[in-house]
């Protein structure tokens, strides 16, 4: 067996060292000259170390086991105190969402009609199952549209920079739908499921959690970055031939301009030259629009499928301020913007307030979200004007009285796929290749968070191994 992983993203690292651990043969296949694909953390040299892309993370059991094999489990940082907070933008100014049932009863964010629907939730009972429904039509169903509107709506944009009333709940919250189904009111559920375990830890790492694919990819023999597969053939074994384009490393890290967070882009030289690898098995570790376009000519209806997998553009715009012309005491992890508020971004992280020691003294951080589905024209906008509205933005609703120390921004052109109705049939259609020897270890078939990536890879190595 020789598995041809294609892609260096946080799956096709984690399926490799899994396959290493096991001497199974491999070879990893990177396009860009750094591992990690979302995993992006920067250094400015201004003295901010920014993440354009995941920016915490929760701590699983399996996510523990591989820091602790990569030796950084001293790396591990919390959080400040204050992020278990969240605020939520509601008729025009920043308020915290309560973080529990209890708390939302007590407090004054939601009506009392709200809240009586709420407890009215607990004896409603579940419905037929349908995978077909939405998130937004499931709670609308289940808790009301105030809920659907300041609570569901800014977590599914800031999470999954989607839009509720595409996603579907069976693929994006399955637990949710599962809770439904047993214990008929979801609220029971959850208060039931709550009993046994406690809250997950959210992450970091000292250095970025860009540290993690650093430190697979060090330990990974098999890795080849600069690499892109350009070509798959199927080869007379019933293996197949992998072809790709090798980069020159020494042209092909080139950092943008101004290190304004903007990270990496690969160019091709006249160096660039052509091998052809054989493998018996392949590994799908790279997003599905680029994955369709490798199986076209071998399996045309899977590719097909695959391109057909939603990515919203998605800006990631960092913000310096002084600490002393900001009038919010951004006490907690960021705050997140409803459509119906109609914003420019989807909110902020307070990146300073959760690590202080990532910005130089005296300034505050702000990493600001702008695009996503509901927010793709945004998105769309040259960096300039993001930049500037941005800006205009968090000096409304921080009460700040100066111009920005410094603002950078990091474009994902295509950044989190989407579980909508499109993603069932690429994923049924990817698992219908297993007898020709492929699999999928990427993010539209695992799962999107960090921790579904992990828990899907392991179960992959059981089968293979
Ligand atoms: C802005 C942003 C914020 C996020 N925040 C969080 C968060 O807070 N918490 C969380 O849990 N998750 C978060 N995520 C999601 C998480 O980062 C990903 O789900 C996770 O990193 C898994 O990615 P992946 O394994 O699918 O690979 P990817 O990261 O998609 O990497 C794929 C790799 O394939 C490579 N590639 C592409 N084409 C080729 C080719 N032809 N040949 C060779 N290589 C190729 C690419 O260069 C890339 O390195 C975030 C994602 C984004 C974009």
């Amino acid at each position: 067996m020789n598995v041809a992983i294609i892609g260096g993203g946080l799956g096709g690292l984690v399926l490799a060292w899994r396959l290493q651990q096991a001497g199974i043969a491999y070879t990893l296949f990177e396009a860009d000259a750094q591992p990690g694909g979302n995993f992006r953390s920067l250094a400015h040299p201004a003295g901010y170390l920014l993440e354009a892309g995941p920016n915490s993370v929760q701590l699983t059991p399996e996510l523990e086991t591989l820091l602790a094999e990569m030796g950084l489990t001293d790396d591990l940082i919390e959080p400040a105190g204050v992020s278990g907070r969240r605020y939520v933008l509601r008729g025009g100014r920043y308020r915290e969402l309560p973080g529990s049932p209890p708390a939302l009863l007590k407090g004054s964010f939601f009506s009392l009609a709200t809240k009586w629907r709420l407890l009215r939730e607990l004896w409603q009972p579940a419905a037929a199952p349908n995978p077909a429904e939405t998130v937004a039509a499931f709670f609308e169903r289940r808790f009301g549209r105030e809920i659907l509107y300041y609570a569901v709506n800014p977590f599914t944009s800031g999470i999954y920079a989607g839009d509720p009333a595409q996603l579907l709940l069976h693929r994006t919250f399955p637990s949710l739908a599962a809770l439904e189904q047993a214990h008929g009111s979801v609220l029971r559920g959850l208060i039931k499921s709550k009993t046994g375990g406690g809250r997950r830890r959210i992450v970091g790492l000292k250095n970025g959690l860009q540290s993690l694919p650093l430190a697979l990819a060090a330990r990974l023999t098999g890795y080849r970055p600069n690499t892109a597969v350009v070509g798959l053939t199927r080869a007379e074994d019933g293996g197949y031939e992998v072809v790709t384009r090798v980069f020159n490393p020494r042209v092909a890290a080139e950092t943008a301009d101004d290190a304004a967070g903007r990270g990496l882009k690969t160019r091709a030289t006249d160096e660039e030259r052509e091998h052809s690898t054989h493998a018996t098995h392949l590994a799908l570790a790279l997003p599905a629009h680029a994955a369709a376009g490798l199986l076209a000519n071998l399996f045309p209806e899977a590719a097909a499928a695959l391109a057909a997998v939603q990515y919203p553009p998605m800006s990631v715009v960092f913000s310096a301020y002084d600490r002393a012309a900001v009038a919010h005491p951004l006490d907690g992890f960021g705050a997140l913007h409803p459509k119906v508020e109609a914003p420019y971004a989807a909110g902020s992280i307070w990146s300073s307030s959760l690590y202080p020691d990532r910005v130089p003294a005296g300034q505050v951080l702000f990493t600001t979200f702008v695009g996503g589905v509901q927010y793709a024209e945004a998105a769309g906008q040259p960096e300039a004007a993001q930049l500037a509205a941005v800006d205009e933005e968090l000096r409304r609703l921080y009460g700040i009285t100066a111009a920005p120390r410094w603002q950078g921004r990091y474009h994902w052109p295509r950044s989190i796929p989407q579980f909508d109705a499109h993603i069932g049939p690429a994923q049924a259609a990817v698992d219908a290749l297993a007898p020709a020897g492929v699999v999928a270890v990427a993010n539209w078939r695992a799962g999107v968070g960090v921790p579904d990536v992990l828990r899907w890879v392991d179960a992959v190595v059981e089968l293979i191994v």
